[in-house]
C-alpha cells in the first residue's frame, strides 16, 4: 500500500516534533510538507531545528531536507498536493485563535482535509472533537460539514485539549457500561511541555506550582460534554452532563498530565471492583480496525498506592494509553481516582495521527 503523502504545519512546535517523530517509520503516513510561521520558512528542517529538537527519538532523514513552508501561504501547499506531495495537513499551528481558525478553513476548503490540535475549531458546531475510542461516531458530521460549507474533498476535524484525555476515556466507559455519571471533580496537574516551547520561564516554575492556566478551566470543563454529545441537525449538541469543576494547575513535570478525579453517579452505582472491571475490559475500538498507533489497552490499571507517575507511566504502550490507579471510595462522592496521560503524545499528535487513522480506516483520507 502506497503511503499518503502527510504535511505537519507547526512542525517546528513542540506538538509538531512530536508529529515527526511519532511518523518517522508510520506504515501508513509520510511526511513531505512542513510548513512553520515566515520566521522559519525557506530554510531546509535541519537548518531550523539544529539546537531546537527537543525529542529522544529522531525525525525522519528525508525531513531534515525538505524546506519549511510558510503556514500562511497557501498556494505552496495546493502545489505541493498538485505534485502529489500532500495529502493532508495535521495542524499544530500556535498563531492566535482567529487567525488559525481562519488559516484551518482556508486549507479545508482548498480540498486538503486538516486534523488539528489548536483549540481554534472545538466550538464550530459542525467540526467534531474526536477522541477516536469515545466518539468515533462522530466522523459522521463529516459529509455534513463539506455539504453546509460547499467543500469537496477538505474537512476539518479536532482533538481536545490535552488535560482531558485521562479522564474522559475512562469516565466514557463507565457511561458505556450503563451508569449515569452527573458530576465530575476534577484537578489537573499539567506539565511544562503544554504550554509549547520555550514555555513556562524557569523561574517560574521550577521548585514551584502554578495555580493557574490560561482558559484551562473552561476547556475542561465544556469539551466534554461536546465529546460526549450527538449529532442534531448537522451539528454536534453538547451532552448535558456530567456537571464538571476543574483546577488545573502548571506542575514541574516536563511530560505527562495527571489529574485527581472524584465521580458523582446517578441512582445506579458501580461497586469498585464493577469500575476495575469495567476499565480493563474496555477496549474502545474495534481490533479488526488494526489501527498501528492505538493501544492494545487504552486503560491501564495500576494497584499500587503510589502510581500513576509521570515518569513511571506517561509512556505505556507507545504513551497512547491512560493510566489509573488509586480508584477508592469518595466521601463527598461516590469514587475517586489518578489519571494520568502523556499530553504531548496522547494528549496532542499521537490523539492527531489515532484520529487520521481511524478517518482513513473510515475512508475519509486517501482515496
Ligand atoms: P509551540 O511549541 O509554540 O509551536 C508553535 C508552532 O506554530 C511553531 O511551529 C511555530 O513556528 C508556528 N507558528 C507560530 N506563529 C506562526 C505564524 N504566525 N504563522 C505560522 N506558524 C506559526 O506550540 P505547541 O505546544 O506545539 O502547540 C501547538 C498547538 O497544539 C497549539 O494550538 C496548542 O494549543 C495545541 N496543543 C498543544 C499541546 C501540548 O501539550 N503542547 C497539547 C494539545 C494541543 P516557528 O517555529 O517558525 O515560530
Amino acid at each position: 500500500m502506497a503511503k499518503i503523502p502527510v504535511g505537519v504545519l507547526g512542525a517546528t512546535g513542540m506538538v509538531g516534533q512530536q508529529y515527526l517523530a511519532l511518523l518517522a517509520d508510520h506504515p501508513w503516513f509520510e511526511v513531505q510538507y512542513v510548513a512553520a510561521s515566515p520566521r522559519s520558512a525557506g530554510k531546509h528542517y535541519n537548518d531550523v531545528m539544529a539546537g531546537r529538537w527537543q525529542l529522544p527519538q529522531p525525525y525522519a532523514p528525508a525531513v531534515g531536507d525538505l524546506v519549511v513552508e510558510d503556514a500562511n501561504d497557501l498556494s505552496r501547499a495546493i502545489a505541493a498536493v498538485k505534485a502529489g506531495r500532500l495529502g493532508f495537513v495535521f495542524s499544530a499551528l500556535e498563531m492566535g485563535k482567529d487567525a488559525i481558525h481562519a488559516l484551518e478553513d482556508a486549507y479545508a476548503g482548498a480540498g486538503i482535509p486538516v486534523i488539528s490540535n489548536a483549540s481554534a475549531n472545538r466550538w464550530t458546531g459542525d467540526v467534531p472533537i474526536l477522541i477516536a475510542e469515545v466518539n468515533p461516531h462522530h466522523t459522521d458530521i463529516i459529509p455534513l460539514q463539506q455539504k453546509a460549507r460547499g467543500w469537496d474533498k477538505g474537512f476539518i476535524v479536532v482533538k481536545p485539549n490535552c488535560s482531558i484525555q485521562s479522564y474522559m476515556i475512562p469516565v466514557y466507559a463507565l457511561i458505556k457500561a450503563g451508569y449515569e455519571v452527573k458530576r465530575l471533580f476534577v484537578t489537573t496537574l499539567q506539565a511544562v511541555s503544554g504550554a509549547g516551547y520555550p514555555g513556562v520561564p524557569s523561574l517560574d516554575i521550577i521548585d514551584n506550582v502554578v495555580p493557574y492556566i490560561g482558559g484551562e478551566e473552561e476547556k475542561s470543563e465544556l469539551e466534554p460534554l461536546k465529546v460526549l454529545g450527538s449529532i442534531v441537525g448537522g451539528i454536534i449538541q453538547n451532552a448535558a452532563e456530567p456537571k464538571i469543576s476543574a483546577h488545573c494547575n502548571r506542575v514541574p513535570v516536563v511530560n505527562g498530565h495527571t489529574a485527581c478525579v472524584s465521580l458523582e453517579f446517578g441512582v445506579k452505582k458501580p461497586t469498585i471492583e464493577e469500575i476495575k472491571q469495567i476499565w480493563t475490559s474496555f477496549s474502545g475500538l474495534p481490533q479488526e480496525l488494526a489501527l498501528p498507533l492505538a493501544p492494545k489497552q487504552p486503560i491501564i490499571l495500576r494497584d499500587e498506592a503510589n502510581r500513576p507517575q509521570p515518569r513511571k507511566d506517561r509512556d505505556t504502550d507507545k504513551a497512547m494509553s491512560v493510566t489509573l490507579g488509586r480508584i477508592r471510595p469518595c466521601k463527598l462522592f461516590d469514587i475517586r481516582f489518578v489519571g494520568l496521560s502523556h499530553n504531548t503524545i496522547r494528549g496532542a499528535a499521537g490523539g492527531g495521527i489515532l484520529n487520521a487513522e481511524l478517518l482513513k480506516a473510515k475512508g475519509y483520507l486517501g482515496s
